[in-house]
């Protein structure tokens, strides 16, 4: 892969470089530890191509790791598609794919063993009082009435539990640290509760589940990662990762590093809030080309490339903000503007009859494919008596600036002939359906020998000799660039899905296969959708052409 040349140093870098130099680590280890409760989106691939991007450049081991200790949520779907979509972005964990809930054993000893230390108790509170009992910012917590039960009484109590003698909610195994410490965190944190619920892995073997803060920290150090990296959310609960393993387990020990989440405009990242979209039927499903799941921006026509570029070049920090959903497409753009073949598609087709060209005649005009690569070639596009226009390419009465067809004026259609327009037909509502026109035989390929100008260039398709095609047309899900405030409901946009149903494409793409990508001159870069069939090509915009960010950047 290429992207390492590009992969930024950073903070986390300059740890690891550290540990390197003073000999504490020999070789590096990360992970990256879903939740297998909803599909990856962009900000996952984030922390993907921070985890494997480190495990690459320093030779050293990215672990996949499914954070499944929440029996309800997780369904093997996700699994599936989390592998597929960590591939897909182009890393690969090797033979080290590993699960939480196979440390479920292991973790219960460790949890009998911090019973022993007398530092866990079996607590009889509701969650309520818990919470309770938890004080707040400015004021300490209060010690549970459970508190200073012996430790035989919490050893049976534990084992007790694990027996399913005891009712979800009444009995949860609590770390014994200070209900006073400044960080809640610290507050005699809940260890294991009981939920009586199959696992999708472990079936009906346990009915208590380790908390995320107790799994984590010793899943890390059971696969011997040496830098835990995660989000900023977990800062205060650093000191409970490190707590719970200097308690129970021998060093070394992972270090948890923090870094700020991607939060993107226009863009929702919590999957409970993705899913709701998926659920109410909002977007067709997690693929839907408007979400930002990794899934929806493949079907959409990005490219892995494109995703690791920009997630190197957003870089890592301590400091949250927000990125421009423009600066995305832009990455996109400089990838597809080197890769995508250029064709012709006409989106909104108008007929334009060239009365002076012989009926039934046949012509082939050679095309540039990319002349960003001119080892992709040219092709020839088939080109008739009857072609189609873009409807917007004409008007009868045109405005100043307005420089493309329009009665008698002539323009050139891209790689063939110079056209006029010679007359204009409407229906009996006065709608345009065709246009005729002239074209000059010695204008081939798009000059003219006595070297007058036109001030347009059109693309078209030749009417028979092309294919229907239907065109899916995206904007942003939501009208605000800040879709976490607000509900749903009063920020989605109406338009955020447009379907022509009408477009012709260049007969060159009747073997087109999904997810391969183009560019339709003038008109932006589409895939192919899954949707496709052989009566009719499927195409989604990916990205408009016009880039805005660059035009910010003044680039
Ligand atoms: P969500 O809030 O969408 O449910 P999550 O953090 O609960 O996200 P996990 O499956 O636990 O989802 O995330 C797996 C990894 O991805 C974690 O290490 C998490 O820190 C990281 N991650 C999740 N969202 C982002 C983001 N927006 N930017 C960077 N990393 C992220
Ligand atoms: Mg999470």
């Amino acid at each position: 892969m290429d992207t390492n040349i590009n992969a930024p140093s950073n903070f986390i870098r300059n740890i690891i470089d550290e540990d390197l130099a003073s000999g504490k680590h020999q070789a590096i280890v990360t992970r990256f530890p879903p939740e297998p409760n909803g599909y990856l989106h962009i900000g996952h691939a984030k922390s993907i191509c921070l985890n494997f991007g480190i495990a690459r450049d320093y030779n050293g081991t990215c672990h996949l790791r499914f954070d499944d200790t929440n029996p309800e949520k997780e369904e093997t779907e996700y699994i599936e598609s989390i592998m597929r979509d960590v591939k897909w972005l182009g890393f690969d964990w090797g033979p080290h794919l590993y699960f939480a809930s196979d440390y479920f054993e292991k973790l219960y000893d460790l949890a009998v063993e911090l019973i022993k230390q007398g530092k866990a108790y079996v607590c009889e509170l509701s969650a309520e009082e818990i919470r309770a009992y938890r004080g707040t910012l400015t004021e300490p917590g209060k010690d549970s009435p459970y508190r200073n039960r012996s430790i035989e009484e919490n050893l049976d109590l534990f084992e007790r539990m694990r027996k399913g003698e005891f009712e979800e909610g009444s009995h949860v195994l609590r770390a014994k640290i200070d209900m006073a410490s400044p960080n809640i965190v610290m507050r005699d944190p809940t260890l294991y509760r009981i939920r009586k619920v199959t696992h999708h892995r472990t079936g009906d073997a346990w009915c208590i589940y380790p908390m995320y803060d107790f799994t984590h920290c010793l899943s890390d150090a059971i696969e011997n990662i040496t830098h835990s990296i995660c989000t900023l959310e977990f800062e205060n609960n650093r000191a409970l990762y490190d707590w719970i393993l200097e308690q129970v387990y021998p060093e070394p020990h992972p270090r948890q590093i923090e870094f700020a989440r991607l939060n993107l405009t226009y863009t929702m990242m919590s999957k409970r809030k993705l899913l709701q979209l998926v659920n109410q039927g909002i977007v067709t499903g997690w693929d839907d080309p408007r979400m930002p799941t990794l899934s929806g921006l493949r079907r959409r026509g990005y490219t892995p490339s494109a995703i690791r570029d920009f997630a190197d070049r957003i870089g890592v920090s301590k400091a949250n903000s927000t990125v421009d959903y423009a600066f995305l497409e832009h990455c996109l753009r400089e990838d597809l503007n080197q890769t995508a073949p250029r064709t012709m598609g006409v989106l909104r087709p108008l007929k334009v009859v060239i009365e002076n060209y012989p009926e039934g005649q046949v012509e082939y005009v050679e095309g540039m494919n990319n002349p960003q690569d001119p080892s992709a070639g040219t092709r020839q596009i088939p080109f008739a008596r009857e072609i189609y226009i873009e409807q917007e390419d004409f008007m009868i009465d045109p405005p100043k600036k307005f420089f493309r067809l329009a009665p008698g004026r002539e323009v050139r259609l891209r790689f063939a002939y110079f056209i006029t327009c010679t007359d204009v037909i409407n229906d009996d509502d006065g709608n345009i359906v065709e246009i005729r026109a002239t074209y000059d035989p010695d204008t081939k390929g798009g000059s003219a020998p006595d070297g007058r100008k036109v001030k347009a260039t059109l693309h078209w398709v030749a009417a028979e000799h092309s294919l229907p095609a239907e065109v899916r047309i995206y904007d942003h899900l939501f009208t605000t660039e800040d879709p976490d405030v607000g509900e749903i409901e009063d920020i989605l946009n109406p338009n955020s899905l447009e379907i022509l149903t009408d477009a012709r494409v260049e007969l060159n793409l009747k073997d087109a296969k999904p997810e391969d990508k183009f560019q339709f001159e003038r008109q932006g870069y589409f895939c192919v959708d899954p949707d496709s069939t052989t009566e009719k090509l499927v195409f989604n915009r990916t990205v408009a052409l016009r880039d805005t960010w660059s035009k910010i950047k003044g680039d």
